[in-house]
C-alpha cells in the first residue's frame, strides 16, 4: 500500500504533554510492512525517522523534528482463549476493557495508563504492583537497520523495573506483542478497570498535560531508604525510594520555569500549565535534578523519552 506521507504535521496535539513543533514528515502506519516503506522511504531521502505512538511518554522539541516521524496507529487485535495477539499500536486501555469484556483480564491495575501496548512493553509501564512484564509470553520487533524480523521471548526482553531490551535498542520497533490473560467475569473485570481509573482520578493521575513521572524512582543510598520507610511506613521496593518523595523532600515541589511546574499534587509529574515550551520543561527538570542531587547525593534520571 503506498503510504500517505504528510509534511510540516504539528506534534503537540498528538502528545499528552502539548508541547513541541512539527514534523518535517509524518505517517501513520497500522502493519509490519507499512513501518518498512516508512524505513525506506526514510533511508531514500536520507533523513532520521523517529517512533510515536500514544504520545503519552515524550517530549518534543521546540524546533520540532526534522524527520519522518513514524505513528503507531489503530487498535488490532485477535485472541484465542486467554492468549492475546495485539499490534504495537493497540490503545492499552482498549485492550484491556475489551479484553475484558471477553472474560479474560488479570491486568486490570494498568487501565488508564495512557498509550499503546507496544509503548508499555519498551517502558514495562506500570501501576499500582502489576507491570505489562507480567502478562507478555512474546514480542515481536523489526530491526529498521536490518530489516530481521524477530520473536523475543518475556526473559529476552530483560524487563526491570521501567525497562525493557527495546529501550536500550531504539533500532528494533515493537510490532506486536502475545500477551496471555486469566480467565475471569467479565463484570467483575470492567468493575476492577473501571476501579482503577475512579482511584487514578482521585489521586490526579490523569488528565493532565504532562508525560506521566518525568523521572524514574532512583535507588537511593541505605539511609535515605531508611528515612524514607520510616516516613511512609512502607517498604522500599528494590532499594528506590519515589521520585516525588525526594522532589517534595528537596523543596521543589510546586518549583517553575516559565510554563513548566512540578506538580503540587504529583511533584514528579512536570505539568505544561498552558503555555510550557520544551525549554522551560528541560529546565526544570534540571533545576529538580540538582536540587535533588545536591541534597540527598542522588542521580534522577528520565523515564520520559526526549525525541
Ligand atoms: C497522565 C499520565 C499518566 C501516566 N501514568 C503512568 C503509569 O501509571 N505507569 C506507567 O508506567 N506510565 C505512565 N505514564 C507514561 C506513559 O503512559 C507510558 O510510558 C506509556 O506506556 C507510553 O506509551 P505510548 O504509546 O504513549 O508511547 P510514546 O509516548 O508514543 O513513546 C514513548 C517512547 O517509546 C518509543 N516507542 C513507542 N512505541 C514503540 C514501539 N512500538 N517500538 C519501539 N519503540 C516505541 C517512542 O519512540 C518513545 O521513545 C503516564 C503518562 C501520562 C501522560
Amino acid at each position: 500500500m503506498a503510504l500517505n506521507i504528510k509534511e510540516n504535521i504539528p506534534l503537540a496535539p498528538l502528545t499528552t504533554f502539548e508541547i513541541g513543533g512539527s514534523a518535517k514528515y509524518l505517517v501513520s502506519v497500522r502493519s509490519e510492512s507499512d513501518i518498512r516503506e516508512a524505513i525506506q522511504w526514510a533511508k531514500e531521502k536520507k533523513i532520521p525517522y523517529a517512533i510515536l505512538a500514544g504520545g503519552s511518554n515524550v517530549l518534543v522539541p521546540d524546533q520540532g523534528l526534522d524527520a519522518l516521524v513514524i505513528r503507531l496507529r489503530g487498535d488490532l487485535y485477535g485472541f484465542s482463549g486467554d492468549i492475546v495477539d495485539a499490534w504495537a499500536g493497540t490503545n492499552l486501555l482498549a485492550a484491556i476493557k475489551s479484553m475484558g469484556k471477553q472474560g479474560y483480564g488479570g491486568w486490570e491495575k494498568l487501565a488508564g495508563i495512557p498509550g499503546t501496548i507496544g509503548g508499555a512493553v519498551r517502558g514495562n509501564a506500570g501501576a499500582f504492583g502489576p507491570e505489562i512484564k507480567d502478562f507478555v509470553v512474546r514480542v515481536r520487533a523489526l530491526n529498521a537497520e536490518t530489516g530481521e524480523l524477530r520473536d523475543f521471548t518475556n526473559s529476552e526482553c530483560d524487563f526491570s523495573y521501567r525497562h525493557s531490551f527495546f529501550k536500550d535498542h531504539p533500532e528494533w520497533i515493537i510490532t506486536r506483542v502475545i500477551l496471555q490473560l486469566e480467565k475471569v467475569e467479565s463484570a467483575e473485570s470492567t468493575k476492577l478497570a473501571e476501579a482503577t481509573i475512579a482511584e487514578r482520578e482521585k489521586r490526579h493521575l490523569q488528565n493532565v498535560r504532562a508525560a506521566g513521572s518525568f523521572f524514574m524512582n532512583p535507588k537511593a543510598p541505605p539511609e535515605i531508604v531508611a528515612m524514607f520507610e520510616k516516613e511512609k511506613k512502607v517498604k522500599s521496593r528494590e532499594g528506590r525510594v519515589p521520585a516525588g518523595w525526594l522532589i517534595e523532600k528537596a523543596g521543589m515541589k510546586g518549583a517553575t520555569v516559565g510554563g513548566a511546574i512540578a506538580s503540587l499534587q504529583h511533584p514528579n509529574y512536570i505539568v505544561n500549565q498552558g503555555n510550557a515550551t520544551a525549554v522551560d520543561v528541560k529546565a526544570l527538570a534540571d533545576k529538580v535534578q540538582k536540587a535533588v542531587n545536591s541534597q540527598f547525593g542522588v542521580a534522577l534520571y528520565e523515564e520520559a523519552a526526549i525525541l
